[in-house]
């Protein structure tokens, strides 16, 4: 075992970004814990058993193969916090709602082993604020790890410090991502959206605004920005259903709320057709329909 090994990492989070994370990490040899909220009735790790079952089934190979899905335990918040003391690395992945992020970590707090990383897979959330609810002993081992989705494809992984994180911490990550999970890493500042979503999420509201201003067919837009440049069949609304719609609302509101003063302020809106099927729960893959696949 070299020094940038992790013995067992929690997955803080069973959805789209969650459970294909613990997932990959399986596929790869490492033990996970996979937590989310425990259902309000019936079986309580529900949650986390539905996320385990979808990524057996999806196509064309399944997320996690057979064998390697016992390397996922599966819990939840109520019943299951002393868990993560056998954790090394934690990697949250819930909603991209601050307060959200900040509720969880005060409570995994008093839970974690001492000197275990605490890693937040955000799209683009202040470290600095995320890092401040915890206990100023564990800040030094809190920075963020971006994943890509979907993450067993998609090699870009950001590191980002907080205010706080040592030094040694990123070197451990780094080499742990690269030579174990296959990923390709690059370090990013603090910044509202860190660099990868700074840009993507311009673009995207770009293309999604002249969708609307054009009058064009949302498959039109995927061929047009897709194979036809070279680029995959899933460049734009396809990719947004796997995304999921609600994330990049999440993501669209952080940016307007940490960069008041942005020359682009303007264009951190919601598209209104993205909104209301928002409104309508129509958030993409996870829920049957988004863009694609009316419900
Ligand atoms: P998701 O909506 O698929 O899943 C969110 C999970 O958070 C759910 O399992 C839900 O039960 C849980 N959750 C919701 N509210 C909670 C709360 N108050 N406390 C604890 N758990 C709660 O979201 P996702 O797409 O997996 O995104 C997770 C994180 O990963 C976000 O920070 C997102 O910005 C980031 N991310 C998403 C993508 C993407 O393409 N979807 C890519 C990179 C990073």
């Amino acid at each position: 075992m070299n020094d940038s090994t992790f013995r067992k990492v929690a997955v803080l989070g069973a959805g789209v970004m969650g459970a294909q994370i613990a997932a990959h990490l399986a596929n790869a040899g490492v033990p996970v814990v996979l937590f989310d909220l425990a259902a309000p009735s019936g079986d309580p790790n529900g949650i986390v058993t539905k996320a385990l079952k979808g990524l057996q089934k999806l196509e064309p190979a399944p997320f996690v193969t057979r064998d390697r899905v016992n390397y996922i335990d599966i819990a939840n918040y109520d019943q299951h916090l002393e868990l993560l003391r056998e954790c090394d690395l934690v990697i949250e992945a819930i909603a991209e709602k601050l307060e959200w992020k900040e509720s969880l970590y005060a409570k995994i707090a008093p839970h974690l082993a001492p000197g275990a990383i605490i890693a937040s897979n955000t799209s683009g959330l202040s470290l600095a604020k995320l890092s401040a609810v915890l206990p100023e002993s564990l800040r030094a081992d809190f920075c963020g790890v971006h994943f890509f989705n979907p993450p067993r494809y998609m090699p870009l992984v950001e590191l980002i410090p907080a205010p706080a994180t040592r030094h040694g911490v990123l070197d451990r990550l780094e080499p742990w991502l690269v030579s174990r999970l296959g990923k390709g890493v690059v370090r990013a500042k603090d910044t509202p959206s860190f660099v990868a979503n700074r840009i993507g999420v311009m673009w995207l509201l770009t293309v999604a605004h002249h969708t609307e201003r054009l009058g064009l067919a949302f498959d039109e837009v995927d061929a047009l920005t897709g194979p036809a440049i070279g680029l995959p069949k899933s460049a734009t609304y396809r990719l947004l259903d796997v995304v999921g719609l609600d994330t990049l609302g999440y993501v669209i509101d952080g940016l307007r709320s940490a960069l008041p003063d942005d020359p682009w302020q303007c264009h951190y809106t919601v598209p209104g057709w993205v909104a209301a099927l928002i409104d309508r729960g129509m958030l993409g893959q996870k829920t049957g329909g988004g863009v694609y696949r009316k419900q």
